[in-house]
């Protein structure tokens, strides 16, 4: 055999004992099942639970290679292809799970039924690798579009997915080359069985079903983590940011340099007697005019401004880049917006008072315009309200604020 290789190690590939190495596959699949199963039940990711399903698929499919005597083969074969390629193309459908695409998973059966087909009509009584070319040619198709998925994943993930891209993508690669040394010299090619046959593919499978397993449990992880922030970031009524969630993301913004060059607006807005719509009409009431001005609100502002409930009735706007002028401006049309919407049951939407403040730039302080804001609020308050109530903040912060840490 030393005769047929360049180097020690292929003829140590081409010698492994070809059901030693299914054994080992086998077992460490089902202990990969385990542990994605584990961690399906923690995330409840589609993504992991396709990955699940995939690994099911394959342990049943390689299963089917240990039934090769004459009797089983006519089915162990075309059976354990099709297991195998529907495997392959739960990954793609997983894949499709991390970028929100879930379809109607037609291609899995489609294409697990054609390589049924092909490996029973070409000589499945007799060969092992009956129907190989199309067998090969479908893992290769389900794997390639597994990687495209997983690589153009939105870019909020795109570490963990850019991972199982490049590991789909490496047994993509190994399926090919694979696929076009069968299509050269046959599964009985020399060549083939060295590299390609049960065992050194066995092999190479046994590497990239525990990166693909790794990558796969790091994704879901990041996905849960996701929708958690996400969840912590919302408040649950109006959808809109929560108080600690804008203070963050509204200090990120005016520390940013473009924001400190153009200046920006704060709008804080509170519902005129407010309470009395609970009184009269009933908490789900106030609840419904609450939703009403968090979407009025939406609709009038940039998809670059920050917007949160700032406590009960009381919300948070800030414009990067608006002059006061632009966002009094804004203020009136969401007062507008709000009394063009219809209240629920013929109710009447509160009106709305607002207090606006805006720097020109350098550096401001948000605790700062949230104060200026205020006062301005309060004044709008007193003056009657259903009015805005404009304040420019100075444009250098109190020696007090100063101090705290800023130039
Ligand atoms: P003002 O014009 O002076 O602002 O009077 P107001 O009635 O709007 O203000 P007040 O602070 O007296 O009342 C605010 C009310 O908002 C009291 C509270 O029950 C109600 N509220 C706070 N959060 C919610 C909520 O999530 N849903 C509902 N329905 N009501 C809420
Ligand atoms: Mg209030
Ligand atoms: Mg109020």
């Amino acid at each position: 055999m030393s005769s047929l290789t360049a180097f020690p190690w292929q003829d140590g590939v081409a010698a492994l004992d070809p059901l030693s190495v299914q054994v080992c596959l086998g077992i460490v699949t089902v202990t990969l099942l385990i542990l994605s199963g584990a961690s399906y039940r923690r995330t409840r990711s589609a993504s992991a639970g396709w990955w699940c399903v995939s690994l099911l698929l394959f342990m049943a499919g390689r299963s089917t290679l240990l039934f090769c005597d004459p009797t089983w083969l006519a089915w162990a074969c075309h059976v354990g292809m099709a297991l195998m390629v529907a495997g392959v193309f739960c990954i793609w459908a997983g894949a499709r799970a991390v970028c929100g695409r879930e379809g109607h998973p037609w291609p899995i059966p489609v294409a697990a039924g054609i390589a049924a087909v092909c490996s029973f009509l070409e000589n499945p009584f007799t060969d092992l690798w009956s129907g190989g070319f199309a067998y090969l040619g479908l893992m290769l198709a389900g794997m390639t579009m597994a990687t495209v998925e997983f690589w153009f994943a939105p870019s909020e993930r795109a570490r963990a997915t850019r991972l199982v891209a490049t590991t789909a993508g490496l047994t993509a690669a190994y399926f090919l080359a694979r696929w076009l040394s069968y299509a050269a010299e046959g599964a009985a090619g020399e060549d083939f069985k060295r590299y390609f046959g049960p065992a050194p593919a066995g092999v190479v499978f046994l590497v990239l079903l525990i990166t693909a397993s790794f990558s796969m449990s790091n994704l879901s992880h990041e996905q849960l983590h996701d929708k958690l922030r996400r969840r912590a970031e919302k408040d649950h009524l109006t959808g809109l940011l929560n108080r600690g969630a804008f203070l963050d993301l509204a200090g990120a913004v005016l520390s940013r340099a473009e924001t400190k060059a153009s200046g920006a607006a704060l709008i804080l807005a509170d519902l005129d007697h407010f309470k009395a719509i609970n009184d009269d009409y009933g908490h789900a009431a106030g609840d419904a005019a609450l939703k009403a001005f968090a979407k009025a609100c939406s609709a009038s502002v940039r998809s670059s401004d920050v917007l949160g409930r700032y406590g009960g009735e009381e919300f948070i706007a800030l414009l990067p880049g608006a002059s006061q002028q632009r966002a009094e401006e804004i203020a009136s049309e969401i007062s507008d917006r709000l009394a063009a919407t219809e209240g629920p049951n013929g109710m009447p939407l509160p009106t709305v008072s607002y207090g606006v403040t805006s720097s020109t730039g350098g550096w401001v302080d948000l605790a700062f315009m949230i104060s200026v804001a205020d006062a301005a609020l309060y004044s709008a308050k007193a003056q009657g309200r259903d009015r805005v109530v404009g304040d420019r903040a100075p444009h250098a912060a109190p020696d007090s604020l100063a101090r705290e840490g800023q130039p």
